[in-house]
């Protein structure tokens, strides 16, 4: 059900995403991997590292975004089998993990791609040198990934959300400007 709205939601944002099973869809945003998870169960059966791989394809994606009524509790369950499976093994995830209550998902999406784009802006595309200088080292100009026009949930107007990082020094920001 939930996968459903998402797949909509991103066609609306012009993401293609497409469903890998029934409690997951993947959605490929330049070579930004993220994965959106909406298990069916409130605890889902999922015992181990490997599970998690096998299940969610941890280890190929960038952001997860987890969609449930209480996401924070999965995200806890899921950042510690990372952080054990990095201690007792040494393997590494470069997975970053954002929660979207299900109560709240239409404008807990908008959030939460936000925030993966702003996650590696880089991924996004090649970039753009702005006219902005980097408001935290000064030495370089910001460079923009990400333009997109679309009508916010959040702020029920049509918007322009842009996605700047500085290469200099690490600095990314997501900046939303009202149309109208
Ligand atoms: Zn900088």
């Amino acid at each position: 059900m939930e996968c459903d709205v998402i797949l909509d939601y991103l066609r609306e944002r012009g993401i293609s995403g497409s469903r890998k099973n029934s409690e997951l869809v993947i959605a490929p945003v330049g070579s930004l991997q993220l994965g959106f998870w909406c298990p069916r169960d409130d605890f889902p059966n999922i015992d181990d590292i490997e599970d998690a791989k096998r299940v969610l394809g941890l280890d190929n994606l960038d952001v997860l975004i987890i969609v449930s009524y209480r996401p924070y509790i999965l995200i806890d369950f899921l950042n510690s089998l990372i952080e054990r499976a990095n201690r007792w093994y040494g393997l590494q995830f470069n997975v970053k993990l954002l929660g979207v209550s299900s109560v709240e998902l239409e404008t807990g999406l908008e959030d939460a791609l936000g925030r993966a784009f702003v996650e590696k802006p880089h991924k996004l595309s090649p970039g753009v040198k702005s006219e902005y200088i980097c408001p935290q080292c000064g030495k370089d100009l910001l460079y923009l990934y990400r333009e997109e026009r679309y009508f916010s949930r959040k702020y029920r107007r049509r918007v322009v959300e842009r996605i700047y990082a500085c290469i200099s020094c690490g600095f990314r920001a997501r900046k939303i400007d009202l149309i109208d």
